[in-house]
């Protein structure tokens, strides 16, 4: 198979702007003329805020934050929240000063976050009330004072409101950062965070143009404002209504939710966390059109019994990526939900963020594929030894796309090793057909997808060491129905371990709950060791001392199969 292009982009895509500039202050030919529907709905209260709201409200933002903590050039604005409505004018007031955001999940425990906060150089934490507690201590372990943390909502923290009171209050202290032709490509927008295809999760560098490109790629690709596409074809119109449930501080939920939703014209409901009666309750009272979602949420849609109650009707697309999407879910799905389109996108946090999404041709994206290229990429299918693959070949798949991020912060290393030439190494093992869809058959990489979230085994293990009954480890994934994947220790005990475990039989169920809560009670709950402990006599490795874990992947299988 020779290399793939897709269609080039056809419009241009300004390179001389920021995020924020772009979203917010511009208008591009691909965009629907701008409505009075609300950009954001917050989806307890039913509280709408429209245009001149966010302008405003960013404004204030930008402005309180330059005069309270003077935020500046470079400086990293790290929020630690759940979605929450100011979220989104958090990152675009951020971008006006020409700092840089990093989002983190909510969930993480003190010393995951304060591992950020050090990684990316934090110099201000926006917090929610309900994760304050965690940011103090975090932010204390990171030498960070607690006046540089401020809230989401009431608190005794300074408040976001008050912050954007007191820059609404003011007259502009700040000067808007605006770019030089070709900026747009090298300034840093984001540092969110992947393992790539090995160790630890690094924080990867997104710059301003990165979204853009994406959110235009999607545009062309859904034939987003083409007059001649009919009305009720389009894919995405002014007036929609998404469902704005993915994270804001991962690449799929920031880029929909934050960007392509408004672009488009659409409304998001911003819902702060997944509670699955609640969210089906969402799309009851706020006539959800748009949801974009990860495969556990698909598997309570089409299994759990509370979606007989409620009034799904308004659905006209779903959207599931992050983690495979089988063909049967898909069958089920399409039962619950008959008028919507349905499919599959795939992408990674290295490509902010779509590389593929099923047909805009297809009502339902071919069963177990991840749909097909977007414009503008070059895509190979790699073998082992480093020759083309054809098609219906499996390989690693490598991409160019104008959305690449720049790399990993800081981390010439990695970046060399994932970023070649141009080309991303995606760690994906995929077959392309001959009708050009992509199916992501396996991943080559040591990563696995917990709930659609990225677990890195080397984060893991490092965990797992630190316990007195430990010599050596090795996490795999192990398949769950639910959670898609979830982590499985195998262990090597310390001599003195091993001969309390020996002697004494009730000692093995002892250890193992031992090491799992050690895991526990450092990592957020997505990483817990929900696959178990298994007890191994050695590690294999090769003679160069590399862990060979598909050996232990297959074994963990064979195991989980045999229980
Ligand atoms: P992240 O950077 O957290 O978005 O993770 C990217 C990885 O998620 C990819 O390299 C794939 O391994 C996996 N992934 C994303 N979308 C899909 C999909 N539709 N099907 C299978 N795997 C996916």
């Amino acid at each position: 198979m020779p290399e793939i292009f897709t269609e080039p982009l056809d419009s241009v895509i300004p390179d001389d702007v920021t995020l924020t500039q772009f979203f917010l202050d511009s208008h591009h030919p691909r965009r629907p003329v701008r409505t009075d529907a609300p950009w954001l709905i917050e989806d307890e209260t039913g509280r709408r805020i429209g245009y001149e709201e966010i302008r405003a409200r960013t404004f204030g933002f930008a402005n309180g934050l330059a005069l309270r903590y003077s935020i500046k050039e470079e400086d990293v604005v790290l929020i630690f929240s759940p979605n929450h409505v100011d979220y989104p004018p958090a990152i675009w007031a951020t971008h006006r000063l020409g700092g840089i955001v990093s989002g983190a999940n909510p969930t993480y425990t003190a010393e995951e976050l304060s591992h950020q906060i050090q990684a990316v150089k934090a110099t201000l934490i926006i917090a929610h009330p309900s994760s304050l507690h965690t940011a103090l201590d975090a932010a204390r372990a990171a030498h960070i004072p607690s006046d540089r943390i401020l809230t989401f909502g009431e608190s005794t923290q300074p408040t976001v409101e008050s912050i954007i009171q007191l820059g609404l209050s003011n007259e502009a202290a700040f000067v808007e950062r605006r770019l030089k032709k070709g900026e747009g490509k090298t300034k840093i927008a984001f540092l969110n965070f992947s393992s790539g295809t090995t160790g630890k999760p690094k924080a990867v560098a997104i710059a301003h143009y990165a979204p853009i490109v994406n959110v235009i790629q999607i545009a062309q690709y859904t034939k987003v404002n083409e007059t001649y596409t009919p009305w009720e074809e389009q894919r995405f119109r002014p007036g929609d209504i998404a469902a704005g449930v993915l994270p804001f501080f991962h690449i799929y939920g920031l880029v929909f939710s934050v960007y392509a939703v408004p672009f488009f014209g659409m409304s998001l409901v911003v819902t702060p966390k997944f509670s699955f009666t609640d969210f089906l309750r969402s799309i009851e009272r706020h006539n959800i059109t748009h949801l974009t979602l990860v495969p556990p949420q698909i598997v309570l849609l089409c299994k759990h019994p509370a979606v007989n109650n409620y009034d799904l009707s308004a659905i006209r697309f779903l959207i599931s990526g992050a983690a495979p999407l089988s063909a049967e879910l898909v069958n089920q799905l399409m039962k619950v939900i008959p008028n919507a389109q349905i499919g599959q996108g795939y992408g990674l946090t290295e490509s902010s963020t779509s590389l593929t999404m099923f047909s805009v041709d297809e009502k339902i994206g071919i069963p177990g594929g991840a749909g097909r290229f977007l414009p503008g990429i070059v895509a190979r299918v790699v073998r082992p030894d480093g020759s083309l693959a054809g098609f219906d070949e499996p390989g690693e798949l490598r991409v160019k796309t104008p959305s690449l991020a720049l790399g990993y912060w800081n981390d010439e290393k990695a970046t060399n090793e994932t970023f070649v030439e141009g080309w991303l190494c995606t760690g994906d093992e995929v077959i392309i057909r001959e009708d050009k869809e992509v199916f992501i058959v396996d991943r080559l990489k040591e990563i696995m997808k917990v709930k659609g979230f990225q677990v890195a085994p080397a984060e893991l293990e490092g965990c797992i060491l630190d316990h007195p009954d430990v010599a050596d480890t090795c996490v795999v994934p192990i398949p769950d129905d639910y959670s898609g994947e979830i982590p499985l220790a195998f262990v090597v005990l310390r001599a003195s371990a091993a001969n309390r475990v020996g002697k004494d039989s009730r000692e093995v169920d002892k250890v193992k709950a031992s090491i799992m809560k050690h895991v526990s009670d450092n990592k957020v709950a997505y990483k817990h060791l929900a696959g178990g402990v298994e007890f191994i006599d050695v590690i294999p490795k090769n003679p160069s001392g590399k862990l060979l874990r598909r050996v232990l992947r297959d074994r963990a299988r064979q195991l989980k199969a045999g229980e």
